[in-house]
């Protein structure tokens, strides 16, 4: 029987740890008894748990606080250098890589475009390079990389870390996680990466602390995550949150995944480049022109808001447009899910000043009244960086969630 209860108290120590992590969270600075009072722990369990993690690096003293009654308190914190997190997006035509402090501050970025008419290896293999380059930035911080997580446009199985199948790359069957964890010792995880950017804009993000958030990602194609009682919905085999491949148009154009007339066909970036080129075509004036005629300017989205914020017409009309299916696409999912927040993200909210306006209008025009008056729509706090930055926030739940993982604590 000694065994099960050293499981127990294991156990038991794991969840006061967590518990301490967590207040220091969401509350520090805390005195040793305040975070008696938030956690319900009793002071000597407190202390000796501090104390423990202050030895592993975890939380650090930071001056004294004042106290109505006798002695000052010394004040606890979470310690930015207890280590680093790296957060990896792979898109359909970029890779970014960030590294943070324990404190979710970037210390360290890259980005590269990609073209994905590129070989998988190829796009796999820079993907690598700029992770060891994180981590060799670490380790010049002396910061213990304590995970990583890695999002990527695709059907995760969620199992085995394979991606099944990402329509925009051209992708099929990639062992990702394992291909990780071949390369890296410390704890890896993979994910949508809609799901991930979801999960860090309720973690420390715009929608911080709710439970019902859908996070939508407009890029080159249209990602969606649900963070449904707070944890990220998954659906029965993983799948869930594919928004971008609901039917809008039955006699629409055909989409990468195989259907035709997907709502990632009319709302996209690339719908937009597309209203844009059609409209120069036609021989519409536009500043946009010079996109197609002078090789050395490319079509962008900040090149496409900066022509509309001087007014060009075109810009101004394809924005429009685009925003409107974004907003009848949204007001589907709203009456379907009746989110406390829809929070948008991708490349596509560079443009949030144009997009806003006409989805909130098309949301009110066309969701039933009581749920479209009970959603908040806004931009995600981290914008292009959602899904890198939910990266971050997995990893570092994770931590907070099972500290015995860490060596520097299963002693
Ligand atoms: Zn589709």
């Amino acid at each position: 029987m000694r065994r099960t209860r050293t499981g127990d108290q294991a156990l038991i120590r794991e969840i006061n740890l967590s518990i301490i992590l967590n207040a220091l969270r969401d509350h520090s600075p805390l005195s040793r008894a305040a975070l008696a009072v938030a956690t319900g722990l009793n002071k000597t369990t407190v202390s000796s748990l501090v104390q423990q993690l202050i030895e592993a690096g975890f939380v650090t003293e930071t001056g004294v606080g004042k106290k109505s009654t006798g002695r000052p308190g010394i004040l606890l914190q979470l310690n930015p250098h207890a280590g680093g997190i790296v957060g990896v997006e792979i898109g359909v035509d970029f890779i970014s890589v960030v590294l943070t402090d324990f404190a979710a501050r970037v210390v360290w970025r890259h980005q590269e475009r990609t073209d994905h008419d590129q070989e998988r290896t190829a796009i796999l293999r820079r993907a690598f390079v700029n992770i060891d380059a994180a981590v060799e930035q670490a380790h010049l911080r002396s910061l213990e990389i304590l995970g990583l997580a890695f999002g990527v446009p695709g059907l995760i199985d969620l199992e085995s870390g394979t991606l099944l199948y990402a329509p925009n790359l051209r992708w099929e069957n990639v062992p990702l996680l394992a291909m990780l964890r071949e390369r890296f010792s410390f704890p890896v995880y993979v994910d949508n990466e809609a799901s991930i950017a979801a999960f860090g804009e309720t973690f420390f993000g715009v929608a911080r602390g709710s439970s019902n958030v859908l996070y939508v990602s407009a890029g080159m194609g249209i990602g969606g995550g649900l963070v449904l009682d707070g944890r990220i919905y998954t659906g029965g085999s993983g799948f869930a949150g594919e928004v971008g491949h609901m039917s809008l148009d039955p006699n629409g154009l055909p989409c990468a995944c195989g259907n035709r007339g997907c709502w990632e066909t009319v709302a996209s970036q690339s719908a937009l480049f597309r209203r844009v080129q059609e409209c120069i075509a036609a021989g519409n004036k536009s500043t946009l022109a010079r996109c197609y005629d002078d090789r050395s300017a490319s079509l962008t989205i900040p090149v496409i808001v900066r022509a509309a914020q001087e007014g060009d017409p075109i810009a101004r009309q394809a924005l429009y447009d685009t925003a409107k299916y974004l907003g009848i696409g949204l007001a589907n999912l709203v009456n379907v899910l009746n989110p406390e927040w829809v929070v948008l993200g991708g490349i596509m909210s560079l443009a949030k000043e144009f997009l806003l306006p006409v989805i909130q209008q098309t949301i009110n025009e066309r969701a039933l009244r009581w749920a479209a008056h009970s959603t908040h729509i806004v931009v995600a706090a981290y914008g292009s960086d959602a899904c890198v930055m939910g990266a971050v926030a997995m990893v570092y739940d994770q931590m907070l969630r099972q500290p015995l993982s860490r060596s520097r604590l299963a002693a």
